[in-house]
């Protein structure tokens, strides 16, 4: 049993996207960060990401965010509401 479908279908030129891992950039309070960031990749351009992606990507961002500013590493504030 797995949640996880074979095939996605991109929704915008309807291609099968294929499961890939790219790196990504992601911009956190100043800090800009690149990720491996896994999920479905379309040769569009387009890509989906399904939750288990999201959580996978928010792990090593917040690894790396405490590496890179240690002051912050008690602090479980991932969430914009602490901005
Ligand atoms: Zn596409």
């Amino acid at each position: 049993m797995s949640d996880q479908p074979n095939r996605v279908t991109c929704h915008e030129c309807g291609a099968g996207m294929d499961r890939d891992i790219r790196p990504m950039a992601i911009t956190y309070k100043g800090h800009t960060l690149t990720v491996q960031q896994p999920g479905w990749y379309c040769a569009c351009g387009e890509g989906v990401l399904t939750a288990e992606d999201s959580a996978a990507t928010q792990i090593d961002f917040r690894h790396l965010l405490g590496v890179q500013d240690t002051t912050r590493q008690h602090e479980d504030g991932y969430s914009d509401k602490h901005a």
